[in-house]
């Protein structure tokens, strides 16, 4: 009885564990869409040379994700997460109005 009680108990448990991992997986996979309203508000591109440069003057060229303070570079990988999105995925050669030079 005591074993038939510790699964029950551990079973759920071990569900809402896989659900988390997997849910964290599932948002670091996600990449962010240009059309986002977030990312349309702060001007994200995954291309930078395509930045609005008439709407964001800050833009200079050479600037771009993977030279952002912000980029959680992943060796290999030509995306990694931002924080700015929630840890969604944005190109290396993106940009957005919220880029702060890598120190
Ligand atoms: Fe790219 Fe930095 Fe903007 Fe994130 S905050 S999208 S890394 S420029």
């Amino acid at each position: 009885m005591t074993s038939r009680r510790s699964f029950i108990q551990i079973v759920p448990i071990a569900g809402a564990l896989a659900l988390c991992a997997r849910g964290a997986l599932a948002a670091n996979d996600v990449v962010v869409d240009e059309k986002d309203p977030q990312a349309a508000a702060l001007g994200y591109v995954a291309d930078a040379a395509k930045a609005d440069k008439a709407k964001f003057a800050k833009f200079a060229p050479g600037q771009n994700c993977a030279g952002c303070q912000l980029y959680q570079t992943r060796p290999g990988s030509a995306t990694a997460p931002c924080p700015i999105f929630g840890g969604k995925l944005v190109a290396g050669k993106g940009w957005c109005s919220a880029w702060a030079k890598r120190a």
